[in-house]
């Protein structure tokens, strides 16, 4: 058979990318029309298509390149790692170095007591380890009863059958009989799309004693944990009202229920601090870590465990692991990238002087006709979509048309942002620069204005 390189011609890429590849949500008939864009190669911000175009990248790959495209340390890392050990399992009385020297690295970052570190391959594993985790904590600790996991519509946990029945999307429940029994979902604090006539402070606070109204009705001996993303990625960049957090805080601390921060996207400085719970002012029970533990150079994941939890699982068998869990090679690359995070002080620079900058070119958007709100924290941040600034009012056009028809102006202006619905995010690499978020406020502004004619032409309200 034929085997392709990234010199072949674009047509013969696709074809063959439709015909073999079924792509993650996706509806994978309408992009073998389209064909999909075959990305080459990467360095620093930018992306190179088979064409030959540079795009520049406003979503870190999928939110986790953090320390940007192309850097030889990590490639030198995992190339070492392969030729002393490509693998072994950690599973039979047996450890390897990078696996060690990385769940140190991990506790000794992480705030608090987060000591013990569990591994996994991707975010979607680890949130199956934590959900198996939890429920086992209570089991040992003589409280059995307590299996309810509460977290939050629109919130995103992963696509597996755990994990995507720890988020709260409605199009993943959708498929496959999620979710599965003993979860419970809570309203999200997004105060744009459902606030109404409270103000942000007042909406943040009601839905944070949802939570309190859940645990009171499932019954407070029956609950196990809450989880939460410090601040939501996938389901639109949501920052909460500054009102929320600290009445979640009191809750779970009242009711002593276990508290899970998913980090998968606030962690390794994407909110400007390592990791979102900082930034929050949160200290929870278990992380979950992936994304821009690696920077993306290698699939990994890994729960992080306070000392009284780990104290707990540890004392039983815990009947749980993956072939992959410490992979060696990923743990190497995952080292090396967190090395460079903090040696060339990039989460310090995104704090002190990036994000702030784009923080006010970012918040300018809300100048043009079609933007009601810009959200942003540290290098994570959204746009919401409104015929209407005044009212909030969604688009007359099933919710998402417009949020697509920019996205398609944005990837035509070689700018990647994405759509959630009628919102825009952005969650670029850490490491870009002023000059790079010109352009990427640039091109928006651009790609916005393309949009704006488009549905007016279209008749698109
Ligand atoms: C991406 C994501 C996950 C799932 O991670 P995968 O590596 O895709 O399985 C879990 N939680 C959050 C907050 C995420 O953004």
């Amino acid at each position: 058979m034929t085997i392709l390189t990234p010199n072949s011609p674009t047509a013969e890429l696709q074809a063959m990318d439709a015909a073999h590849h079924m792509h993650p949500f996706s509806t994978n008939d309408d992009l073998a029309k389209k064909g999909a864009r075959v990305i080459t190669r990467a360095e620093g911000c930018w992306l190179t298509d088979s064409d030959g175009n540079r795009i520049l990248d406003g979503m870190a790959g999928l939110w986790c390149v953090n320390i940007g495209y192309g850097r030889r340390e990590l490639a030198d890392a995992a190339a070492l790692q392969i030729q002393e050990l490509p693998y072994y399992n950690t599973f039979f009385q047996t450890t390897h170095v990078p696996s060690l020297n990385l769940a140190a690295r991990l506790a000794e970052l992480a705030p608090g007591d987060l000591n013990h570190v569990f591994f996994a391959c991707s975010g979607s594993e680890a949130n199956d380890t934590n959900l198996r985790m939890v429920r086992t904590y209570w089991h040992e600790k003589g409280q059995p009863e307590r299996q309810v996991i509460i977290s939050r519509w629109n919130g995103y946990h992963g696509s597996s059958v755990g994990s995507g029945s720890l988020g709260g999307m409605k199009g993943i429940h959708a498929q496959g009989g999620l979710p599965i029994p003993g979860i419970h979902h809570i309203g999200q604090p997004h105060w744009w799309a459902e606030g109404g006539d409270m103000t942000p402070e007042e909406f943040g606070l009601m839905r944070a004693r949802e939570l309190e109204q859940a645990i009171q009705e499932i019954g407070p001996d029956k609950v196990a944990a809450f989880i939460a993303e410090p601040i939501q990625g996938a389901g639109g960049v949501i920052v909460p009202p500054d009102s929320y957090w600290p009445e979640i805080k009191r809750i779970v601390k009242e009711y002593g229920i276990l508290l899970i921060a998913d980090e998968v996207i606030c962690g390794f400085g994407r909110t400007g601090q390592w990791f979102g719970s900082q930034t929050l002012d949160i200290q929870p029970d278990i992380m979950t870590v992936a994304k821009g533990l690696s920077s993306g150079y290698q699939p990994i994941g890994a729960s992080i465990v306070s000392d009284e939890v780990a104290a707990v699982i540890d004392a039983t068998e815990f009947n749980h692991g993956y072939t992959y869990s410490g992979h060696p090679v990923a743990c190497a690359v995952a080292l090396e990238n967190l090395r460079i995070l903090e040696e060339e002080g990039i989460v310090d620079r995104v704090r002190e002087e990036t994000a702030p900058y784009l923080k006010q070119k970012f918040e300018s958007l809300t100048d043009h006709p079609m933007v009601g709100e810009a959200k942003i924290a540290g290098m994570m941040g959204s746009i919401a979509l409104t015929p209407d600034k005044a009212s909030r009012a969604p688009f007359k056009a099933e919710a998402g048309t417009v949020g697509y028809v920019t996205r398609e102006r944005c990837f035509a202006n070689n700018l990647i942002m994405r759509h959630v619905g009628d919102r825009m995010i952005i969650s670029p690499p850490l490491v870009i620069s002023k000059s790079e978020i010109d352009t990427l406020i640039e091109r928006a502004w651009q790609s916005l204005d393309e949009a704006h004619a488009q549905i007016k032409a279209e008749g698109i309200s």
